[in-house]
């Protein structure tokens, strides 16, 4: 088993990606405590998790546009586990609008919960990570963190913050036994891209060179991966999971 008895937090867990992350960490005989905001399916997700995997899965609340929240989230996780050896920081909201006319209110909502909340996290995370001397650190970004797209102003602002903020927080932790990486997900088949219709679907699968959208499996294997011993000579890098996406056009 690849993470037996780690004790992994999972950010924005009761859903998509997270949501698999958790149900991959279990598999492979960690203790998680998955968070989310308390109106989400997140208690009710982490019960049957954990039913399914002798009692190793727990549920937090919070939301991770308020540091108060964050901060009892780490504390209350590592009071639950009694550690905390690896974070998946992947909660995240989508956000489409033309950059001319984009609202400030909106472009601030999408940079305070997408980089903003990754900081939060990241910062508590560090905190209890340098006590314990020992750590890996996962920032969900996207393949809109090392490029852009028409009528994302906000998100890949936000996700381009996370990718070069994950190459900071990795040379300030290495020295301290901790890992900082990211992952960059091209367009994952979860509950984030529900609203689109099927031509801009079809489209979007023509983007891949693999010729399909991911699965929230696929990523979850890459955040599994980076909070493993088996990347432990891996820190500040940003993996794509992106099916080619960003590797070039035909
Ligand atoms: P989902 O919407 O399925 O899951 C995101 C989760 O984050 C939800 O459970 C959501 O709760 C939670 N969340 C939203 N806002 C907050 C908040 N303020 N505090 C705590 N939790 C919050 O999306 P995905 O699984 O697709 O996305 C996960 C990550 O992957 C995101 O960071 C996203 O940007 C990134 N990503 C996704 C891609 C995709 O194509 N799906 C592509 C590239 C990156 P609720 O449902 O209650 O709002």
């Amino acid at each position: 088993m690849r993470l037996k008895d780690q004790h992994v937090l999972i950010t924005g867990g009761a859903s998509g990606i997270g949501l698999s992350t958790a149900e991959r960490c279990l598999q492979e005989g960690a203790h998680v405590v998955v968070t989310d905001l308390s109106s989400s399916a997140g208690a009710h997700v982490s019960a049957s998790l954990a039913k399914a995997h002798g009692g190793r899965c727990h549920f937090i609340p919070a939301d991770v546009t308020s540091t108060d929240e964050v901060d009892r989230m780490i504390s209350e996780t590592v009071k639950t586990l009694g550690s905390l050896d690896g974070v998946f920081n992947n909660a995240g909201i989508g956000g489409i609008a033309p950059a001319d006319t984009y609202p400030d209110a909106e472009f601030l909502r999408v940079i305070d919960i997408n980089l903003m909340g990754v900081f939060r996290v990241a910062r508590a995370a560090l905190h209890q990570m340098y006590q314990q001397g020992s750590g890996s650190l996962v920032n969900c970004a996207s393949i809109l963190g090392v490029m852009g797209q028409s009528g994302t102003a906000a998100y890949s602002a936000a996700k381009g913050g996370v990718v070069n903020l994950t190459r900071t927080l990795a040379i300030e932790a290495a020295g301290k036994g901790v890992r900082v990486n990211a992952i960059g997900p091209g367009y994952i088949d979860t509950p984030l891209l529900s609203l689109l219709d099927d031509a801009t679907r079809h489209a979007l699968i023509q983007l891949h060179p693999l010729g399909r959208l991911g699965r929230p499996e696929e990523v979850a294997n890459a955040a599994l991966f980076l909070m493993s011993d088996e990347a432990s000579f891996v820190t500040g890098t940003t993996l794509m999971v992106d099916g080619g996406f960003t590797a070039g056009k035909s």
